[in-house]
């Protein structure tokens, strides 16, 4: 293997341990950092990625609040507790775990939320202010994905980089970001032609379908930086990312693992959002 890798867990340690001693400044003020979890029905992938919010809230020294609801729940009683979590001023941070049942509109739910605690960075007004470059709580994963560029000291002005995915939650934030950092930026997608010749360019290459291994060695140009954003399970029950990990390492010059690359910085994103939330309550914001 000749790439560098991108080690999510230890950068997630390192940041983690700063944002501590934000939250335990903060706690010395007055003020315990607090995020509401939202999570409804039984999906069991939802329900580890929460417990392993709650935790990572708890050695981070923030409070978390957890809201479950059984699968049948009627829509409107988590828009109520959506609406008395909004008012609560000792609630910095609301999620609403996705995915939600089929009653609900996903839409409508985080638009409830109120921009000032959405600490996802989902509600159309913090996807504006990011379209326009202005300060806004950025989606975790995207925002994860940037503090690895920067913690590997990526140049990113003038980088070509390809983001393989669209989605709100991961692909298109990430290509604004990546664009407001002075890359000149691909999206691909689904019904690109030649994904290859686009991802052969790329100095930075981001993937993020959530397609096992597709992204083989043959598509990667010698020297890249490749970020792996995709979580899928094999038949054997591991998990990997949509890079061909082993091959793909023989070709890059640096590379984020599945697990222990994006998925950990996502998480310590969170906290950094409900932080950052519960600074600016407080009067105490880093702008
Ligand atoms: P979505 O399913 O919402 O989006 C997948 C994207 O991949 C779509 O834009 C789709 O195109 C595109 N795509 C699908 N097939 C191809 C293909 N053959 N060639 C090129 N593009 C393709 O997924 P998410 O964005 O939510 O997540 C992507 C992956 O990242 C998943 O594996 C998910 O589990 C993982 N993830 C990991 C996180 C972490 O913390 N590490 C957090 C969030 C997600 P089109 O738009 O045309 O359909």
């Amino acid at each position: 293997m000749s790439a560098k890798i991108i080690d999510g867990n230890a950068l997630a340690q390192r940041v983690r341990a700063e944002l501590k001693q934000r939250a335990d400044h903060l706690g010395a003020r007055g003020t315990q950092a607090c995020l509401a979890v939202i999570l409804v029905g039984e999906d069991p992938a939802s329900h580890v990625y929460v417990r392993n919010k709650v935790r990572a809230c708890e050695q981070a020294g923030l409070k978390s609040l957890k809201f479950q609801y059984p699968a049948d729940v009627a829509p409107q009683t988590v828009l109520d507790q959506i609406d008395a979590l909004n008012r609560d001023p000792a609630v910095h941070g609301i999620l609403v775990q996705l995915p939600l049942p089929p009653q609900f509109d996903s839409t409508s739910v985080l638009e409830a939320i109120s921009p000032a605690k959405d600490v996802d960075g989902f509600h159309a007004m913090n996807v504006g202010a990011l379209v326009q470059g202005r300060r806004a709580f950025v989606a975790c994963t995207p925002a994860g994905c940037m503090e690895m560029l920067k913690s590997a000291g990526v140049a990113l002005k003038g980088a070509e980089a390809v983001v393989i995915g669209r989605s709100n939650i991961v692909g298109k934030p990430l290509a604004l970001l990546l664009m407001h950092a002075g890359a000149t930026v691909t999206i691909c997608h689904s019904q690109t032609r030649d994904l290859a010749a686009h991802t052969r360019r790329a100095d930075i290459l981001i993937a993020a379908v959530g397609r096992a291994r597709m992204v083989s060695a043959d598509m990667v140009k010698p020297g890249a930086v490749v970020i792996d954003v995709g979580i899928n399970r094999l038949p054997d029950g591991k998990l990997c990312g949509d890079v061909d990990f082993d091959a793909v390492a023989e070709v890059a010059g640096a590379i984020s693992p599945v697990p222990g690359g994006v998925g950990p910085m996502t998480i310590t994103m969170l906290l950094a959002n409900t932080l950052e939330s519960a600074e600016r309550a407080a009067g105490m914001s880093h702008d």
